[in-house]
């Protein structure tokens, strides 16, 4: 029923409805679809790298147009069933969560402003002993010895601070998003397809990994991270298995 939709004639080629949405999770650039030249051609995505530029600079990630949207379909309408189904609880999961994050920013703005304040003390120390040392009350090696640790207690507070800050700045981004999740989410329990406006809306990004085994087998898998979904524990599918049962159904 969507074989014959989901590709999308534009003037620069062909584009689906996964695009920008669906990338390589060893070179990090995207996949791209295309027709097989099989009798009954299928849409697969690969790797652009490894289109454009060959195996020495990544590997195929080939995934079936069929399977990604199977997927993807049936995750997203699990998941607005089972928010669905205990709404209550996916809440009170959400403030919980929110009371977390919550407490995680206080924690992590007091530790900045402690690290701070401590800075000021160093910087003070360090004057102090430039007066010591000045007025020939400590020794030039007791100085330097003193100088060394002051400078480096510094650059390690600097360090944390620059980290703290950095959480912080994704504990504000988060603020608010269990919550708008399961708004978000709720509304798709009883789609019957999947249309680009869904998929931009709830999907940051689907991430396609394949690993070679020592005997060459390709395991490809995948995971689907959503936006606003506050925790972000995406289940793995392996791609091997659903192409290995596709063949095994077709060839019943
Ligand atoms: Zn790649």
């Amino acid at each position: 029923m969507f074989k014959e939709e989901h590709l999308i004639s534009t003037s620069y080629g062909t584009t689906s409805l996964f695009a920008g949405l669906i990338k390589c999770g060893e070179c990090g650039k995207a996949l791209t679809i295309r027709k097989t030249n099989a009798k009954c051609p299928q849409d697969i995505y690969a790797c652009v790298t490894y289109n454009r530029h060959g195996k020495n600079h990544c590997t195929q990630h080939r995934v079936e147009f069929d399977a990604l949207y199977n997927i993807v379909f049936d995750e997203i309408k699990s998941l607005a069933k089972q928010t669905v189904d205990a709404e209550e609880v996916a809440r009170s999961l959400a403030d919980a969560y929110e009371q977390e994050r919550e407490e995680q920013k206080e924690l992590l703005e007091r530790n900045i402003a402690k690290a701070k304040s401590r800075i000021e003390t160093l910087d003070r120390m360090t004057s102090k002993l430039y007066e010591d040392l000045l007025s020939g009350k400590i020794s030039e090696s007791i100085f330097g010895s003193m100088i060394e640790k002051t400078k480096t207690e510094t650059e390690d507070l600097e360090k944390q601070i620059a980290a703290d800050e950095k959480r912080l700045s994704t504990n504000d981004s988060e603020s608010g998003n269990a919550r708008k999740w399961i708004d978000l989410i709720k509304d798709y329990a009883d789609i019957t397809e999947l249309d680009a406006d869904t998929l931009n809306r709830l999907v940051k990004q689907i991430v396609v990994h394949e690993e070679i085994t020592e005997g060459g087998d390709r395991n490809i898998s995948m995971e689907i991270h959503y936006n606003f979904r506050p925790t972000d524990e995406s289940k793995t599918y392996n791609l091997s298995e659903v192409a290995e049962a596709n063949s095994y159904a077709k060839a019943m």
